[in-house]
């Protein structure tokens, strides 16, 4: 018998969270182990952002719990990431004045970790991220994540505007990086389809609550 089951890497329990004593998610468990990818899909205004907020530190609890690794966490989002969280906001979270190898450097995993999950950013390592099209500022921000080789990568809105080739691209890195390390992932996806393609499990948020 395994008397040391199995725990999640990131788990909520109960989770209410929201905005000026109004919360935007009520009593919500979801759950995510090493090595699969949980999507999580909800209308417009369900709540998808804010559990993720809530997840990485970026908004408290109003109540219940956010659990790292079966410990209960309070720790600011920079402290999580030292401790292999990693988030990749909507809306392509590259610094767009500086060059696409600055942008790595910036991680925590280098340019050639990068690189070597997604080639297509090398002849693009001079460039001005913000002369990057949108496909390839996604790829860059979620290269720079991955190289990091965190224990849990959570995204939101990773297709967000982009082309389904590009959309088919960047899932695949991330189920490989499921497969290949472990990597627990949690991804906020409105084209339900392709995310299920990739995807173990799902949840499906609405008004709040699951
Ligand atoms: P979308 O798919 O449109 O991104 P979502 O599922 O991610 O939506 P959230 O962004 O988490 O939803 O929003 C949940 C609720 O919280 C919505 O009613 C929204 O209006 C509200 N909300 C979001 N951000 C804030 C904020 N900064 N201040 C107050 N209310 C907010």
């Amino acid at each position: 018998m395994d008397c040391h089951p199995r725990e999640p890497v990131l788990e909520t329990v109960c989770l209410t969270a929201g905005y000026d004593d109004l919360p935007a998610v009520r009593e919500l468990s979801l759950d995510v182990y090493a090595g699969e990818i949980v999507a999580l899909f909800g209308p417009n205004g369900a709540g998808k952002t804010t559990t993720l907020l809530a997840c990485v530190g970026l908004l408290p609890c109003m109540s219940g719990e956010v659990r790292w690794q079966g410990q209960a966490v309070s720790e600011p989002i920079h402290v999580l990431a030292r401790a292999g969280l990693a988030y990749v906001p909507e809306g392509r979270s590259v610094t767009t004045g500086l060059s696409v190898r600055d942008n790595l450097r910036l991680g925590r995993g280098g340019v050639e970790r990068a690189i070597e999950i997604f080639a297509e950013l090398g002849p693009l390592l001079d460039r001005r991220a913000g002369l990057l099209s949108g496909g390839e500022q996604q790829m860059l921000a979620l290269g720079r994540a991955l190289a990091s080789r965190p224990k849990a990568l959570l995204v939101d809105d990773l297709s967000l505007g982009l082309a389904p080739l590009v959309v088919g691209r960047l899932l695949r890195a991330l189920r490989s990086a499921a497969e290949r390390d472990g990597l627990a992932v949690l991804l906020v996806e409105q084209h339900a389809r392709q995310a299920l393609s990739v995807a173990d499990r799902w949840y499906l948020l609405k008004d709040g609550a699951l």
